[in-house]
């Protein structure tokens, strides 16, 4: 009940209960709903998985959890939403010591039917039609296509620390594993066809075969039809014009449908593939779960023409850029890889796991995002440990499961500091970070402090140089620069103030020059823009900057004296 409702509503709900309870000293039940209602989707899920499957649990077979990605391109940011499900879902279970095995497809046995924009066209159009597995690999090195792009998958889902046991479909299909699920499907044509009709509206001609073969002349699979089937062979045609992105060569033959020679429609596949792996659990995105889908129609197949129960359903929404829905074969936007390099694991994780399966996630690698991704992880983190009441349960969580089951074996806290002023430090030359570090802590840094800092000066740089906005960007001037040459005299008489100070202070504090700062503003009867602008204009020719008197606590006492000198002249 709790885990597809946003946060909002879940609040609302509390206080409705807390409102209805008229004595809250005599509600026992109250941290119980505070629990349940802030429970974490991903445990949610599991409870209502293990209830699903509760008689396969019993019976002592290791459920099966599977996931899969056609390797027909880079894999985009969207993809990673079926990444974070599966693979929270089976951490989850092992947390449980619910015996399962995780199974992740690195489709190849699929057809080639569009181009990514980032592939040289002329080279890859002759392959449009043939299976991926038989399509060479773009730089040549990889023992295919393929090949080529799973293995980014797998880097990925590795480096983010899920452990899937990886196999590739066209090895499953050479080996014959499908042969009793062909038999079976071309058996049974007439029951399929009329499932399609029945579930999906879609009405396929009575001598539909839910089959297409690798034609033996021309190697494409996705030209050909199926036009009978004896028992043991099948009679096809290559047909020119049976797609209008790949051509057909016109060959006529019978073939053995078995070994790999053929291969079933995607949505019957889908079928065969949870009977032939066995599977428990598998999600999809929602696009797959409408009704009349193709999940419900791979369910009906599954259970009337296979005769097994379907697998407990995981619907996930997507993430979106930008309000849109990101699309594979147009190869546009961040890809997982982009994703992967610009955000630590745990901080990667947490983007995957903070929001409900079931609600859209929309992702804007530019602007704030990443900033905001580190700030929320710090104050999870603070909540976690103890130091943040207002952090709540299910975050606390989402904290703790952000971390690989490596790490979470022994979770400690450390200082860390925010990606913010990391940015910022990083931008300043001749600058000992992890001393400037330090007293932010006000304390000397651990090892496990030092390593965090310089995680994040890694990945500050990358986002610096990638997609951070121009505000997160400073440059120290080297001679006062033009939009600092025309303050007002009241402008002047208040920087004189500061530098003043400054002089008055061998030592500065950040905190202690933010409250000072902040005084000789309210004395000047400056606007506050007007004010700040005399600092950040003189040191970095913009007109903001970040917080002031952490920045020019940071910065060379000397220049600063100097600077200001200058610029209240
Ligand atoms: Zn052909």
């Amino acid at each position: 009940m709790s885990s597809n409702l946003d946060r909002e509503q879940k609040t609302t709900i509390f206080s409705l209960k807390l409102a209805l309870s008229s004595n809250l000293d005599s509600c026992s039940d109250c941290n119980k709903t505070i629990d349940f209602i802030y429970m974490f989707w991903g445990d949610a899920l599991v409870e209502e998985l293990k209830k699903n499957k509760a008689k396969v649990i019993e019976s002592g077979k290791p459920l099966v959890v599977r996931d899969e990605k056609t390797a027909s391109g880079r894999v985009h940011v969207g993809s990673t939403r079926s990444f974070g499900l599966h693979g929270i879902v089976s951490e989850i279970l092992t947390e449980q010591n619910v015996p399962h095995t995780f199974l992740y497809e690195i489709n190849d046995f699929d057809v080639m039917d569009g181009l990514p924009v980032y592939l040289d066209q002329e080279r890859f159009r002759p392959y449009m039609g043939q299976l991926l597995y038989t399509v060479p690999s773009p730089d040549d090195k990889a023992e295919n296509y393929a090949e080529y792009f799973g293995a980014e998958y797998r880097a990925i889902l590795e480096g983010i620390g899920f452990r899937p046991k990886f196999y590739r479909s066209s090895e499953m299909y050479k080996s014959g594993l499908y042969n009793e699920v062909i038999k079976i499907a071309l058996e049974q044509a007439a029951e399929i066809r009329k499932l399609y009709k029945t579930i999906s509206r879609s009405e396929k001609p009575d001598d539909w075969l839910p089959l297409q073969v690798v034609c033996e002349q021309c190697g494409k699979l996705g030209t050909t039809k199926v036009t009978s089937f004896d028992g043991e062979m099948v009679s096809y045609v290559c047909l020119p014009k049976l797609v209008t992105w790949a051509e057909g060569c016109g060959n006529e033959g019978t073939i053995s449908p078995y070994d790999g020679n053929g291969k079933l429609p995607w949505k019957v596949e889908w079928a065969a593939k949870f009977i032939v792996f066995g599977v428990d659990a598998e999600g999809g995105g929602k696009d797959h779960y409408t009704k009349g889908g193709a999940r419900d129609l791979a369910n009906a197949i599954s259970e009337v023409v296979y005769k097994r129960e379907h697998p407990f359903d995981m619907p996930h929404e997507f993430i979106l850029v930008g309000g849109k829905k990101m699309s594979s074969s147009k190869g546009a936007g961040l890809s997982a890889k982009g994703l992967f390099d610009l955000l630590p694991v745990e901080i990667f994780r947490l983007f995957l796991i903070r929001s409900d399966i079931r609600s859209a996630i929309d992702f804007v690698p530019d602007g704030d995002t990443v900033p905001i991704l580190f700030d929320t992880y710090d104050k999870f983190a603070d909540g976690y440990f103890g130091h943040n009441d207002k952090v709540l349960q299910d975050e606390k969580r989402i904290f703790f499961l952000s971390h690989t089951a490596e790490k979470r074996k022994n979770l400690m806290e450390h200082f860390l500091p925010r990606f913010s002023q990391i940015a910022f430090l990083v931008q300043m030359p001749h600058m000992d970070i992890n001393e400037e570090v330090a007293k932010m802590k006000g304390a000397p840094l651990t090892p496990d402090d030092i390593e965090e800092v310089e995680k994040r000066v890694h990945y500050a740089k990358y986002w610096l140089g990638t997609y951070a906005p121009e505000d997160y960007k400073f440059e120290v001037q080297e001679n006062l620069p033009e939009g600092a040459k025309a303050f007002s005299d009241e402008q002047k008489k208040a920087l004189a103030q500061v530098l003043e100070y400054i002089k008055a202070n061998e030592v500065l504090d950040g905190l202690a020059l933010h409250t000072e700062i902040h005084e000789i503003r309210k004395k000047s009867g400056l606007e506050a823009k007007a004010f700040f602008q005399t600092m950040y204009l003189s040191v970095l020719g913009k007109e903001s900057g970040p917080k002031v008197g952490w920045f020019l606590s940071v910065l060379n006492r000397d220049f600063l004296i100097k600077r200001f000198t200058e610029a209240s002249k």
